[in-house]
């Protein structure tokens, strides 16, 4: 039975692993930072060559690996297999061929996905998503991904690009989203938005342990923190979950109009204190979905934490080369 390796390309760091896809154990991994300043050609090197040594380490030949599959931070190409716009690269990668200088610099075949869609991938197989043949992924970080499983496939859409269910507009008189539309999820409730209304909440002087918590200095103010806060049982800190959680739930809501899943999966970085949001999201739902039986969607938390990415691209990486390309 062949491994597969599973790649996280992020703008700190390179996470690789090689992981058994019968029961997406992760046998060994490595983390490495990506240096991206040095631009797209030296950080492909440190990539192949991160591949290399981790089947050294992991005493496999080269043989041993059926693929490499990459989840990379943005727009993709999947057809030509290059990245189209990585916002949080330094020179967002415009028309880099990835797939295929990783392939040619390794010898093994290559595939690859958006990052949150490796990760629903991962989750759906492996994690919070085994079982059910329709799922959506939201996962709040810096931005707000998402991902689609329909009818037990990974939904990709025209060009590979669907599945953005942070760009969903909950508000079309919102704010300016990085996307260039106006009032998307991703406004209201990423890890920013979240530490900028703990900002606000004490810009305005309102009495809250988020002052004491962050020393006064507005600049420590992270989702964590009024997280911590929140659970200390401090009401601002409380209520800026439940507004976030109320933003999911309306996002959600239109999910559930459009896809009807069986479960939705909330994950990301931030999504330690995602149990603050479950709540306040369920209930808009249930208060707001009325075209099916909202009460039977299962909103659930992720299970595979940093390993999710790394689990989905090496299992489709493994399923590319049994299908060929999706889009
Ligand atoms: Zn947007």
């Amino acid at each position: 039975m062949k491994r597969y390796i599973g790649c996280d390309l992020g703008g700190t760091n390179l996470r690789a692993a090689i992981v058994d896809i019968e029961t997406g154990a992760v046998l060994h991994h490595s983390n490495i930072p990506t240096l991206a300043r040095e631009g797209h050609e030296a950080v492909m090197q440190r990539m192949a060559d991160l591949f290399v040594q981790i089947v050294q380490t992991a005493r496999l030949e080269m043989d041993d690996i059926g693929g490499i599959g990459i989840g990379v931070p943005g727009v993709l190409d999947l057809k030509k297999g290059e990245t189209l716009f990585l916002p949080n690269l330094p020179g967002t990668w415009p028309h880099v061929p990835l797939r295929d200088t990783i392939s040619n610099l390794t010898g093994l075949p290559v595939a690859i996905l958006n990052d949150v869609r490796s990760i629903t991938y991962g989750e759906w197989k492996f994690g919070a998503g085994r079982g059910v043949n329709s799922v959506a992924v939201l996962a709040i970080g810096t931005g707000v991904g998402g991902g689609l499983v329909i009818n037990g496939q990974l939904y990709l859409g025209a060009g590979g690009t669907a599945g953005e269910l942070g760009h969903m507009v909950i508000d079309y008189n919102g704010p300016r989203c990085g996307c260039g539309n106006y009032g998307c999820l991703e406004v209201y409730a990423s890890g920013p938005a979240i530490a900028a209304m703990g900002m606000k909440a004490l810009a305005q002087g309102l009495t809250t342990k988020i002052s004491e918590l962050c020393e006064y200095n507005l600049n420590r103010i992270t989702p964590e923190l009024i997280a911590r806060a929140a659970e200390s049982g401090d009401e601002i800190a409380s209520d800026i979950y439940e507004k976030a959680g109320f933003y999911l739930g309306v996002a959600a809501s239109s999910v559930c109009a459009a896809v009807a899943p069986q479960r939705i999966i909330l994950g990301g970085g931030v999504s330690h204190a995602g149990y603050l949001r479950l709540d306040p999201m369920k209930r808009t739902m249930l208060e707001r979905v009325h075209t099916m039986p909202v009460e039977k969607v299962e909103v659930v938390l992720a299970q595979l934490g940093d390993n999710a990415g790394v689990i989905g691209a090496a299992c489709w990486a493994e399923s590319s080369s049994r299908h060929g390309n999706p889009v």
